[in-house]
């Protein structure tokens, strides 16, 4: 099969590109030539997989889930990104973009954030690699986020508030822009997905790409196979989704099935199942598959897992699916936290809620291709979500505080 994207302008297809305005654009040419030249880079490839290696701990080791194969009678392996340093894939993509900065001479990295995962981990590589930290966050996600927020000030970075709008996300990354065109010659706008103008999609795919790469090659010691059978991610911008899958596109053996948050259910409105339900559209300065009104506004998501609720998604995920190379499908809130329960009970793994989206498709899927092998993204650790599961689903599941 052939696959090569983007092209030289960051186009998968017809998606992607570059929509920002002028003075964007000049700073956006320089990233991407500076990637270009570091990305073979020996030297810089090396201090990244030094990091990976002594600091985020990598590899991160792949788990054959014999309690819920045996359960669900498929065979279950999990890639352990939850046993990361800060606890999900996020530091794969901070760390790649924190040294570029750093080797661009910035000063400042800045980013927004929804839940505070994104704040967090790259907080976390401006710490390590020596740069300053601003991150934009909504009022109402302060409120609702304290821990990680109270973590980002720990580690020496600047929470800014947004006031305006709804509070949240999209203001977030609104105002982030806004202080960035301020100044891009000192900032460097990390973004936290494959989202973003062109070169991001492209240059986090890359730096996620490590998780797909080990995931293969363990697979093959652990089983002797060539390659599994399915793969399964969940998608919220897409990055997690698009490291894993990244080595394995080419391979049409293998199934591989991108999981969206379906919310409340579609009838209500209140799901984030971009390619789904979205049509293509501009947002933050790149074409996708977009949930949008009649005027191209972005319309307001949501999913019981807050890094999944985004109106877009990368893209590259718009490309594959339109290809018809991977599937994507949908799971709701209750299957989400019915697998949150059920990986925490059956192998002792308590996953991310967003990640528990992943293990609640394969569990479907396992029961429609027995005997089959499912490798799934475990894209982050459950530890953030704990009170808020327990106090809105706890007695669902017998437990109260
Ligand atoms: C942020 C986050 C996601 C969603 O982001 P992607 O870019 O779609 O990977 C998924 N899982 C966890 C644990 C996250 O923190």
């Amino acid at each position: 099969m052939d696959y090569n994207v983007p092209n030289e302008n960051g186009f998968f297809g017809e998606y992607g590109g570059r929509f920002v305005p002028p003075q964007l654009e000049d700073v956006m040419k320089e990233i991407t030539e500076e990637y270009f030249k570091i990305k073979d880079n020996s030297d810089f490839l090396e201090e990244l997989q030094d990091l990976y290696e002594h600091y985020v701990g990598r590899p991160s080791p792949l788990f054959h889930a014999k309690n819920l194969s045996k359960k669900y009678g498929a065979e279950i392996y999990l890639k352990r990104e939850d046993l990361n340093h800060t606890g999900a894939h996020k530091i794969n993509h901070c760390l790649g973009e924190a040294l570029l900065a750093k080797k661009m001479g910035k000063k400042k990295l800045i980013a927004e954030t929804g839940a505070g995962q994104h704040g967090v981990a790259l907080a976390t590589a401006a710490a390590l690699v020596g740069l300053e930290c601003d991150i934009y966050m909504g009022e109402v996600d302060i409120a609702k986020e304290h821990p990680n927020v109270i973590r980002m000030k720990i580690l020496g970075a600047t929470v800014v508030p947004v006031k305006s709008g709804l509070k949240t996300l999209k203001e977030a990354v609104d105002e982030a822009f806004i202080a960035y065109l301020q100044d891009p010659v000192n900032q460097f706008y990390a973004i936290g997905s494959v989202v973003g103008p062109h070169p991001f999609p492209l240059m986090v795919r890359d730096f996620q790409s490590v998780v797909g790469k080990e995931a293969k090659a363990q697979f093959t010691t652990m089983t002797g196979k060539a390659l599994p059978d399915n793969i399964v991610a969940c998608v919220g911008g897409g990055s997690n989704a698009m490291g894993l899958f990244t080595p394995f596109i080419k391979e049409k053996n293998v199934n591989i099935y991108g999981v969206e948050p379906a919310g409340r259910g579609f009838k209500t409105g209140d799901h984030a199942c971009t390619l789904t339900y979205g049509t293509p559209g501009v947002i933050h300065g790149f074409k996708c598959y977009l949930l949008q009104d009649e005027e191209g506004e972005p319309s307001p998501v949501y999913s019981v897992a807050s890094g999944l609720d985004y109106p877009g998604v990368g893209p590259e995920h718009s490309y594959l699916k339109d290809i018809g190379r991977i599937n994507y499908d949908c799971i709701n809130d209750k299957e989400a936290i019915d697998a949150f329960f059920e990986l925490s009970r059956v192998e002792g793994i308590i996953p991310a809620i967003e990640s528990a989206h992943a293990v609640a498709f394969a569990l479907k899927l396992a029961k429609q291709r027995p005997g089959e092998s499912i490798l799934i993204n475990l894209s982050g650790r459950g530890d953030k979500d704990i009170d808020f599961v327990i106090d809105n689903y706890g007695k669902d599941y017998g437990i109260s505080r």
